[in-house]
């Protein structure tokens, strides 16, 4: 039985084996990235999470909820829940190209568990996964990016 979040906070994240992850990254530290760019071979997901350039740690609290700057009113009043940083450095950008169909954003969004996507800077993101621990955030990360989709070029 879950507790309910005191008001405008949230709960801890799940940790193993309370989440509800379908796969963890240390499951896919085999898994291939290919790189957007011909003739180049792909990038190891072990190595990316060995070289600290993937990350996921729990977002801080002021990061939880989100006000958007909009004049208009048009948009909704909050972003969030967020429970997750995510980071994808350098290296990994060559995995996704910003021509592409899809942007990472939205690759990472169709992953199963992943609710909420705010692409905070080139390299951050905020993620709202509620049922997903760190390491399942990571694999989700892991599969947006080896996506066909947010490639130009073919896998
Ligand atoms: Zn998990």
């Amino acid at each position: 039985m879950l507790t309910s979040p005191p008001p405008g906070g949230l709960g801890l994240p799940p940790r193993r084996p309370d989440c509800s992850c379908p796969e963890h990254a240390d499951e896919l530290t085999d898994l291939l990235l290919p790189v957007d760019e011909a003739g180049e071979p792909p990038v190891r997901l072990a190595d990316l999470i060995e070289a600290r350039k993937v990350g996921v740690s729990p977002a801080e609290p002021q990061e939880h909820w989100l006000e958007p700057h909009d004049e208009s009113d048009a948009g909704p009043e909050r972003l969030g829940p967020f429970h997750w940083g995510l980071r994808v450095g350098d290296e990994a950008h060559d995995c996704y190209s910003d021509e592409a169909p899809w942007s990472l954003d939205q690759a990472l969004l169709d992953r199963p568990g992943v609710e909420q996507v705010e692409w905070m800077d080139r390299e951050e993101f905020l993620v709202g996964a509620p049922t997903l621990c760190a390491s399942g955030v990571l694999a989700a990360a892991a599969r947006a990016l080896a996506d066909p989709r947010v490639r130009r070029l073919a896998a």
